[in-house]
Formats: C-alpha cells, structure tokens, sequence
C-alpha cells in the first residue's frame, strides 16, 4: 500500500472536499486555495509525476484531461475559462510526489499566477 497522501485521500483513508470521482480518478479542492475555485484532478493510480507516466497510460492520461473539462463544467468555470498547470519535479515546484492536474479558476487570473 502506497503511503502517499493523494493514495490515502483516493482510498478515503483521508478526507477531502471531494468534487467527483469514477474508477480511475478523483477531483477533490486544494487545502490551499490559489484561486476562488482551485481542483486537483488526481488519477487513483500512483504516478510519481508526468516524468514517470509510460506508454500504457496514454488512455488514462487523456481521461485526466476530459476530468479537467468536466470539472470545470461540474464548478461553473467553464464559460468564463480557467488554467490548468502540471508541476513537475522540483524545477516544477512539485510538493506532492503523485501526479496531479491543478484546475484554477473563479477570477481573471493574470499573466503569471501558478498554484
Ligand atoms: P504541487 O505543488 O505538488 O503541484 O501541488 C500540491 C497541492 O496539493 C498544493 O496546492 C497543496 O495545497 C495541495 N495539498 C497538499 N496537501 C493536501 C491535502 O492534504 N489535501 C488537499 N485537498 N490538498 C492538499
Ligand atoms: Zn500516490
């Protein structure tokens, strides 16, 4: 079992503010809000980060990007648009070692807010 924190809120062994989930992943609000709406789009499966995804998770890779479209439609910032950012690595500024699509929105966010 994986000890990682977004395995555990995955596995419900951890609570979140949970948006949606199917089998494959789970879209849950960040503890640490960037912006009025601010998502993860999680797969259940452990990735370590997009450096580490592989060939045979092409079809789960794209589930993830029709999650961030059907979250953004699920929290009504679809119309006004939002930002999506995949941190990768420590150049990146990934502070969780599980991959994760962050969905911002809610306001004009500028030029240069990351999460
Ligand atoms: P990263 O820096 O890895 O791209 O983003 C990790 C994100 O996870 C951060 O925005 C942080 O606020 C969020 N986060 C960290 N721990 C928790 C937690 O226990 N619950 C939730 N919902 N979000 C978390
Ligand atoms: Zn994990």
């Amino acid at each position: 079992m994986e000890e990682c924190l977004f395995c555990k809120i995955s596995r419900k062994e951890l609570s979140a503010d949970v948006v949606w989930e199917d089998d494959d992943l789970i879209v849950f609000r960040d503890i640490h809000p960037k912006a009025p709406v601010h998502a993860l789009i999680v797969p259940k499966k452990h990735i370590v980060s997009l450096a580490e995804a592989g060939e045979s998770d092409q079809e789960l890779l794209g589930s993830l990007l029709l999650a961030v479209a059907e979250s953004a439609r699920k929290l009504n910032i679809d119309q006004e648009g939002y930002r999506t950012i995949i941190n990768t690595r420590h150049h990146g500024g990934q502070e969780v070692d599980h991959l994760h699509i962050h969905l911002l929105g809610g306001e004009p966010l500028g030029a240069m807010v990351s999460k």
